[in-house]
């Protein structure tokens, strides 16, 4: 870079020097700073010495890592010039708002990137006092939030602001501005729930629209975002044209919220669900078997002398063999059938829309499947059986009391002998095998 340029003229590293803007020589697969210019590292209070050699990602704020970067290195290389609207990290804990250009070459074999960064923070204080209202508001609102939208209805166009693509990792020039590349992009788990609320707002049967829900961002990770929008233009027949909204990320309040829920709805040493979560979903089978008079079996499972296991080989084995005994349930269950632990060494079954033969095969496959299981091998121990007490809806009623019921039928089981099934059938009519089932 000291090469003189013309006689007389001063040399390029004195042209650089001297630049106002930061200029970057980046290694694109390791994402170095191979060679920058002063400006490049005063403008972050930086010295030199704190930012060659450092990857650039610990510059930018919006970057999260070398996928990502990965990602937009491939979009850099296929562009003539590739825009990045972000912010750079300013030694003093701020943050500086740059637009930063970046081209791709290649020399003697090798291949650059050369970012050119410019502090935009005046022209972002310019913008914020734009001359239409319009940009005003909009102005103030993308400082507010983390995302704006735009969405004309009679073209199916979308503005999506550039702190919206900088949420989701794409950068000012990406994301083709159309309502389809935001509805693509809505985790499928989430997108009829949203599409329902937005299609009941349209129809005005929802003062706005508003949802918490799941959008992918450019590594393919999943953001949760609070988006609230709101028809703001209408035809001369009153039908929407144009609706604008707001996003937050919220992801790691959801996340939190979610760990939390997660936490008090699981059973910490069989990862089923607890009593509190497995009553809820009893009570709401119930209620859909009760009113759509569809079949519903419940089934109580106590393993037998649970009591000797502990006394026997410890409390660490007996929980070990609660662990194993949850995880070969879930394995012999249907997908539809749900378990969880009720408390101690007992389990609750759920299976809805069976009849009760089908049940008893249900119950028989898992006597078998702790048959075969090698106990011995597993945790150096014999045996283990299981009693089960079966109660059927509408066979049984009310559906309310299956759990007594099958808590009754279970006391049978026991009574009986242990390991075995008792409920509302006779043994004859009981007397299923794994082909029974449905
Ligand atoms: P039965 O065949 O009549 O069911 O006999 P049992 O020994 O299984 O029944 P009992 O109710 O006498 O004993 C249940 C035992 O389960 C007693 C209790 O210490 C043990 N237990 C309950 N919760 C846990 C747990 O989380 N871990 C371990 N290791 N043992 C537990
Ligand atoms: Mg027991
Ligand atoms: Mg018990």
């Amino acid at each position: 870079m000291t090469c003189a340029l013309q006689e007389g003229l001063p040399s390029l590293g004195v042209l650089f020097g001297n630049m106002a803007d930061a200029v970057y020589l980046l290694d694109p697969i390791t994402s170095n700073i191979l060679w920058c210019n002063p400006s490049a590292h005063a403008a972050l209070g930086l010295e030199a010495s704190e930012v060659l050699n450092h990857s650039v990602l610990s510059l930018q704020m919006d970057v999260t890592g070398l996928p990502q970067w990965a990602d937009i290195a491939r979009v850099i290389r296929g562009a003539s010039c590739y825009t990045f609207l972000g912010r750079h990290r300013h030694k003093d804990g701020g943050e500086v708002p740059v637009e930063v250009n970046t081209t791709a070459f290649a020399l003697n074999g090798r291949e650059y990137f050369l970012s050119v960064a410019r502090d935009i923070s005046r022209r972002m204080n310019l913008e914020g006092a734009a001359s239409t209202q319009d940009e005003r508001l909009r102005f103030a609102l993308n400082l507010a939030m983390d995302g704006l939208w735009d969405w004309n209805m009679r073209t199916d166009e979308v503005y999506f602001s550039p702190q919206l693509k900088r949420m989701l990792g794409y950068g000012p020039d990406e994301m083709t501005p159309h309502v389809d590349t935001w509805k693509r992009n809505i985790h499928p788990d989430d997108r009829d729930q949203v599409m329902s609320l937005i299609e009941q707002h349209l129809r005005g049967r929802l003062m706005r629209f508003e949802a918490e829900y799941r959008l992918r961002n450019r590594n393919g990770h999943d953001i949760w975002v609070h988006d609230r929008g709101q028809v703001c233009e209408r035809d001369a027949q009153g039908n929407p044209t144009r609706v604008v909204g707001m996003v937050q990320n919220v992801t790691d309040r959801k996340l939190l919220e979610l760990r939390l829920e997660r936490m008090a709805s699981i059973d910490d040493l069989t990862q089923l669900p607890n009593r509190r979560a497995g009553m809820a979903v009893l009570s709401h089978q119930v209620e859909l078997a009760q009113r759509g008079g569809l079949h519903l079996c419940v089934g109580v499972l106590d393993i037998d002398a649970f009591k000797a296991v502990n006394d026997q080989f410890g409390h660490a084995k007996g929980d070990a063999v609660l662990h194993q005994v949850a995880t070969l349930l879930r394995q012999t269950l249907r997908p539809c059938d749900y378990v969880y632990r009720s408390g101690g060494e007992e389990f609750i079954l759920l299976l809805p829309d069976v009849q009760p033969e089908t049940a008893y095969a249900i119950a028989a496959d898992i006597h078998a499947a702790l048959e075969c299981k090698d106990w011995e091998a597993d945790l150096e121990m014999g045996a283990l059986t299981v009693s089960i007490g079966l109660a059927c809806f509408p066979l049984q009623t009310p559906a309310s009391k299956l759990l007594d019921l099958a808590d009754l039928a279970l006391y049978r089981a026991k009574e009986e002998g242990r390991n075995r099934t008792c409920g509302p059938l006779e043994p004859t009519q009981a007397a299923v095998t794994r082909s029974g089932r449905q």
